[in-house]
């Protein structure tokens, strides 16, 4: 469904600086876990037209006293034996060393496929920076430079090449009238409880027992007449005796069921409020351009003070998706989940609703006339006309002149204006514009 590429390597070879280059997230998912050096982080690469994939960045193998054996070592193991494809990266000005080969060592005994990446070639003859590791009998080699992007392009087509393609998977046919949703959310926000709730029997065991239910299912259902699918996921487990090589499944996990539902339905835990990894997995959800229903579970463990306190501080936190609705809910007592049935029903319609090239362009021409840009450095934006680009999240195209000149704040404006004149709820909403015509 979303395949990997994970990113092997010892300490300092540039594997965060080439994480980033790929998968260009601030907000990556970060699994850390006790008795670790370094946290893996996982991050999505998506590239206009092409079937995006997850990064993982390992963490790094060290030769410290740790050496292979230690806990980050192991666990970066575990993360590349997962992967589709490994990339592994070496320094091009260091040239190879004792650690790399070892590291080559146990990559050739994973049997995953490999492709040798030479980083820190900006300024150095690449091929006499290959041929320093021709030694290693790699078919597959690449010089790039992560940090002055050099080479990227090249590596992009060479993964998007080894990944499996889509079309060795089997896809089942999507029934459009079932609504495809995800319960998404850190360990312990109740996400089993939640889908025992739903479907009324013990499909799935719900307990305090970390890693109970680490395996994604999908599941339909009929709820009030109307179909749906729901692809659960095992979630991210931060804490706990985990094994690493689950762990960081479930993270994987998380990432394709966000990629592979409609409407994903991030849940908080009301009793912790907002935290950190809360807000990755909501950036993740928009980052796909999924919609949203932010189920805010618990709420019963909460005296009325507290849920005063609790409602102000969703407010200021989730300000950012102000277009999400936010419905409280109690997994455990069944509570609020006619609310949030509605609300995810709300949010899959705006996010698939048809628009008409008309309708859409009459929107443009009010918004515009209304407000139009301001002038910026003597030249002012011209917006002539827009039509629908698609659909899950709501996409306009709109055509003009000096677009370039348009200001985040006025992308804003119009998002705004198209989100109430269209009353479009729970669902991100994308413009693309385009250059003259
Ligand atoms: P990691 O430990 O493998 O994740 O390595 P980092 O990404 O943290 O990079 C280690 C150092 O190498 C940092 O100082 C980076 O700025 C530097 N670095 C990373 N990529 C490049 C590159 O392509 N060229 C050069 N010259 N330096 C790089
Ligand atoms: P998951 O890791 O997200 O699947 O979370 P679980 O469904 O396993 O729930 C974690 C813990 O929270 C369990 O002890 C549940 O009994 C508890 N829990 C789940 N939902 C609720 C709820 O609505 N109210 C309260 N008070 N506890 C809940």
């Amino acid at each position: 469904m979303l395949p990997s590429v994970a990113l092997v390597g010892r300490p300092n070879v540039g594997k965060s600086t080439l994480f980033n280059a790929l998968t260009r997230t601030r907000d990556a998912l970060v699994h850390d876990e006790p008795g670790v050096t370094r946290d893996r982080h996982y991050g999505v690469c998506r590239l206009e037209g092409e079937r995006p994939f997850v990064v993982v960045d390992t963490g790094g193998i060290a030769g410290d006293e740790e050496g292979l054996a230690g806990a980050t070592a192991r666990q970066s193991r575990a993360a590349a034996e997962e992967a589709d494809l490994v990339l592994f990266v070496v320094d091009g000005r260091e040239g190879a060393s004792s650690l790399d080969d070892e590291i080559l060592r146990w990559l050739r005994k994973a049997g995953r496929p490999v492709l040798l990446l030479v980083n820190k070639t900006d300024g150095l003859d690449a091929r006499a920076a290959l041929a320093e590791f021709a030694r290693y009998g790699f078919a597959d080699t690449l010089a790039v430079s992560s940090a002055h992007r050099q080479g990227i392009d090249e590596l992009f087509d060479t993964i998007l090449e080894r990944l499996p393609a889509d079309s060795d998977v089997d896809v089942p046919e999507e029934d459009p009238e079932r609504v495809r949703i995800a319960f998404v959310g850190r360990p312990n926000v109740g996400k089993s409880t939640l889908v025992n709730r739903i479907l009324g029997e013990e499909r799935m065991i719900a307990s305090d027992v970390p890693g109970t239910t680490r395996d994604s299912i999908a599941v339909d259902l009929e709820r009030d007449g109307r179909k749906y699918r729901l692809i659960d996921t095992a979630g991210i487990r931060r804490k706990g005796k985990v094994d690493a090589a689950v762990e960081k499944f479930s993270i994987i996990k998380t990432l394709q069921a966000i990629e592979h539902c409609q409407v994903a339905v991030i849940m908080l835990d009301a009793t912790e409020g907002v935290t950190e990894q809360d807000a990755s997995v909501l950036g993740a959800v928009l980052d796909a351009g999924r919609a949203l229903v932010v189920a805010v579970n618990k709420w019963d463990g909460l005296s009325s003070y507290q849920r005063e306190q609790t409602e102000a501080l969703l407010s200021r936190k989730l300000a950012f998706v102000q277009w999400a609705e936010a419905v409280r809910i109690s997994a455990a007592h069944g509570s609020g989940l006619r609310e949030l049935f509605k609300a995810i029903h709300r949010a899959h319609a705006s996010a698939t609703r048809q628009f008409s090239t008309a309708e859409v362009t009459r929107a443009l021409e009010i918004a515009y006339e209304a407000s139009p840009p301001p002038v910026v450095r003597g030249h002012v934006a011209k917006l002539r006309f827009a039509h629908p680009g698609g659909e899950n999240p709501p996409t306009f195209v709109v055509h003009g002149s000096r677009l370039r000149t348009l200001s985040a704040s006025y992308t804003r404006y119009l998002e705004n204006f198209f989100r109430k004149r269209f009353k479009l709820v729970g669902t991100p909403v994308k413009f693309v514009f385009k250059e003259g015509e």
